[in-house]
């Protein structure tokens, strides 16, 4: 698959900038690349009620969603302490859940590390899912 990994990680890296993360300090940053390159982009956002926060995944996934996208080509990730990028931050179970109805299961997921980017695929960060295909 031929698409910009550097541009859409950017992306995710400014998205991952407008964190609103009192809380952890932990930020992060999503962004999704559709099928005719327009990415949607989204920070975690949390709040004094913990349980009420949000993840950049679903974020950025239900800003698309709700413009009528689900074209969903690539996904970009990152995150760490106050926008410092470290280590891999993969997305949390909830996430996983909430991509697994939208994207294939071999979308490229792409998470960012300090040096540059570990590549995987829903498939294998949610094996033996429960999905619509289940109903
Ligand atoms: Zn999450």
């Amino acid at each position: 698959m031929n698409y910009d990994r550097e541009g859409l990680i950017a992306a995710a890296k400014e998205a991952m900038m407008k964190a609103y993360a009192p809380y952890s300090n932990f930020y992060v940053g999503a962004a999704y690349l559709m099928e005719d390159g327009t990415i949607y982009s989204g920070c975690n956002i949390e709040n004094a009620s913990y349980g009420a926060a949000n993840c950049a995944e679903r974020t950025a996934i239900f800003k698309a969603i709700s413009e009528g996208r689900r074209d969903f080509k690539a996904l970009a990730l990152c995150g760490g302490p106050k926008g410092e990028v470290d280590k891999a931050c993969y997305p949390c179970g909830i996430c996983r859940q909430v991509l697994n109805e939208f994207c294939d299961k071999d979308m490229e997921i792409l998470v960012a590390t300090k040096d540059g980017y570990e590549v995987t695929h829903l498939a294998e960060l949610l094996p033996h899912s429960f999905s619509k295909e289940d109903l």
